[in-house]
């Protein structure tokens, strides 16, 4: 592949493999073993792998391989590793490389699985796990120690929208020798650029913006060589969380596109965001890429873009934002993200039910809010939507 080539480019062609039928689209290769020319080969290729030598389907597959090496080119990052789910590589970027003693400091603001693995499996296991409000950078500096072995975040805080700045964790985090772990859906791949900022593993689900079609469950981790390779790929191929090559395949064709669909989301985004501004209906509006999120300035430094969802938080609280997704015609109630269809969703009595109220109203999540993840239809109907449904709320 060549290392010039722009984004919309190696989201197309990076890490294509072709057979000997040279197919123009991506093979499937639907097998989960290998076959060897003869028991020395076998023996060879159990010693020691090549790129294009594949030995089962849970260490490593022809198709899985073009998207780990496709969406490590668009990263800029040396290697990755391709899992079952989004939470198969949040659990599995921390747990291979975590052992009984360690101590890790996590944002508190987190999709309520990766709170699951952080406070409730790690601690099972003996690590210690110490949480901080994500964007202030003293209580990551009072948090952080000698012993300190990993911080976890996401950069743009689900449902809130709150932005952590990588660069600046980044620098703390590293002075104690922490790897730095982000999950950084919310961000999207379009408008990372988590590794030029120091992070040195980057999660995602490509259940989200990546197949972006609501078609198939999938995760991503990306970091050093050293690490996809030595860490999470001996501790994945063994515990079984790897990416099928079917789901591979899919992920491979949505990379294809993302770039477009992205930043035709984050387009309606913010004009959503422009329309909605002042509504008398709306306690709050925020959009990372808006001008009036309280950290645009960091957003605009820093990404380039403010991803694909808005937080809005209805003043009438849960039956003005029951009124609110009830009334939507085009905008769908479901809670994937990320997707070509607009999904709303109501936080507090769905994806984050298990909170109490006293932990939700210390991450913000107020009765009235409502997360809505702009899709790809057309602008103008999305924001009629949008609007009458205010209107009826
Ligand atoms: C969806 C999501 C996950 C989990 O991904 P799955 O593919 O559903 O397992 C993890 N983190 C964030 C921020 C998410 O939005």
């Amino acid at each position: 592949m060549s290392e010039n080539w722009n984004t919309r480019t190696r989201l197309v062609h990076g890490g294509a493999r072709r057979s000997q039928y040279n197919e123009l689209s991506e093979a499937i290769y639907m097998t989960q073993s290998f076959v060897y020319d003869s028991a020395e080969d076998a023996e060879a290729r159990f010693i020691e792998s090549g790129p294009d030598e594949f030995i089962y389907a849970r260490y490593g597959n022809p198709t899985v391989a073009m998207f780990e090496d496709r969406i490590a080119a668009l990263e800029g990052a040396e290697a990755a590793f391709a899992t079952a789910s989004g939470m198969a590589a949040v659990s599995g970027a921390l747990t291979s490389m975590l052992r009984a003693g360690d101590h890790v400091v996590a944002a508190r603001a987190l999709f309520g699985s990766c709170l699951y693995v952080l406070d409730e499996v790690l601690t099972r296991f003996g690590v210690e796990v110490s949480f901080v409000d994500g964007a202030d950078l003293g209580q990551w500096k009072a948090a952080l120690r000698e012993d300190t072995k990993a911080v976890f975040f996401e950069t743009i805080a689900n449902p809130t929208l709150e932005v952590i700045d990588i660069a600046a964790v980044a620098e703390l985090a590293h002075q104690v020798g922490a790897t730095v772990i982000v999950d950084n859906v919310f961000a999207t791949p379009v408008f990372s650029r988590a590794v030029e900022q120091g992070a040195d593993v980057v999660v995602y689900s490509a259940t989200k913006h990546i197949d972006g079609q609501g078609r198939a469950l999938g995760g991503v981790i990306l970091g050093k060589r050293d690490y996809i390779r030595d860490t999470v790929q001996t501790y994945m191929k063994h515990t079984g969380g790897s990416m099928s090559p079917f789901t591979a395949w899919i992920m491979l064709k949505g990379l294809e596109t993302m770039d477009l669909r992205v930043r035709a989301q984050a387009a309606t985004a913010h004009a959503i965001a422009d329309a909605v501004q002042g509504h008398p209906k709306l306690a709050r509006a925020l959009y990372a890429g808006h001008g009036s999120h309280p950290q645009a300035q960091l957003v605009r430094e820093r990404m380039g873009g403010g991803g694909t969802v808005l937080a809005l938080d209805l003043a009438g609280g849960q039956a003005a934002a029951f009124r609110f997704l009830d009334a939507l015609r085009i905008v769908l109630i479901s809670n994937n993200l990320g997707d070509a269809k607009s999904i709303a969703t109501h936080p507090a009595t769905t994806t984050h039910q298990r909170l109490t109220d006293a932990q939700c109203a210390a991450l913000g999540i107020t009765p009235g809010l409502v997360r809505l993840s702009v899709g790809i239809e057309d602008t103008d109907d999305l924001l009629a939507d949008v609007m009458q449904a205010l209107d009826a709320a």
